[in-house]
């Protein structure tokens, strides 16, 4: 403790071995998630851990592949009798979709529906999000189709921090937020209007100076491209690795060099290249 468990890496179109991109912190006090696109009940169960311990979902924008599980959690945790509250942090306009989705499916009338909590996060850079003894969380607005945010994690007690893109275009917004951080995870969609390549990432990276980075949200299954790692060290000299399902941060300790190595863990064995460094 803490850590982050990525539930899902893939790109908007998942695999059987790559969900939509999504992860969860784990605290002592605090259990948060960060989008859930895939069957939040499933992914909660494979990670060993209890879907009703989440106290808080940041949802960082309205697409489907990062809120789609909201309903089936929400539903799953009142049909367990959950009676503590449930934050959910997101922009104004992820939060009024989030509320009609919601109303969609008549919520309101559900009885003793737990409370949540909707925080509305302002459009602004470096918008403190959670402050918690495991968690000092920050959000900044990235360049997406739709309103979107990247966050920045600093994981207290052991004075690491994690930034994430989330999905954007390269932008100084991004850069401004990974700035200096240990481990940036970008994603790596591809060059398209509103999303990255694993070089441009590679750039992101290099301008922030993060300590090391892993991709995520790319094409997976039979639209995987080969050598993203490669093609992000083009442009980025410290250590590059893809972020897998299931792989697991701890930031209690020394970042793990399997992710950068070969084989020490079962979810990595398609790394494209072994790097050996530390942060
Ligand atoms: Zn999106």
């Amino acid at each position: 403790m803490p850590k982050v468990i990525i539930l899902g890496s893939s790109n908007a179109i998942p695999t059987k071995d790559s969900e939509n991109t999504h992860m969860v912190l784990v605290g002592m006090e605090r259990m948060v998630l960060i989008d859930s696109g895939s069957n939040p009940i499933l992914r909660f169960e494979q990670a060993g851990l209890d879907f009703n311990d989440l106290t808080d979902i940041i949802v960082t924008h309205f697409h489907p592949d990062h809120v789609s599980g909201i309903p089936l959690l929400l539903m799953d945790m009142w049909l367990i009798g959950r009676d503590k509250p449930l934050n959910i942090y997101g922009l104004n306009y992820t939060i009024d979709r989030i509320e009609g989705l919601m109303g969609f499916y008549n919520w309101s009338e559900w009885p003793n529906f737990f409370p949540v909590i909707f925080h509305r996060i302002p459009t602004k850079e470096m918008t403190p999000v959670l402050d918690c003894p495991d968690f000092k969380i920050h959000a900044s607005p990235v360049h997406h189709f739709i309103p979107n945010i990247g966050l920045r994690i600093e994981f207290t007690q052991c004075q690491k921090t994690m930034a994430y893109s989330c999905d954007t275009e390269p932008c100084d917004e991004v850069v401004r937020l990974s700035e200096g951080a240990d481990v940036l995870m970008h994603e790596a969609t591809g060059d398209f209007p509103g999303h990255s390549s694993a070089k441009q990432a590679g750039e992101i990276a290099k301008k922030a100076q993060v300590g090391r980075m892993y991709l995520i949200h790319y094409p997976t299954g039979k639209y995987a491209k080969r050598k993203l790692v490669a093609e992000a060290r083009t442009a980025f000299s410290g250590a590059v690795a893809l972020a897998k399902d299931f792989m697991i941060l701890d930031f209690s300790k020394r970042l793990p060099l399997s992710h950068f190595g070969r084989g020490a863990r079962r979810n990595n064995s398609r790394i494209d290249k072994i790097y050996r460094s530390e942060p």
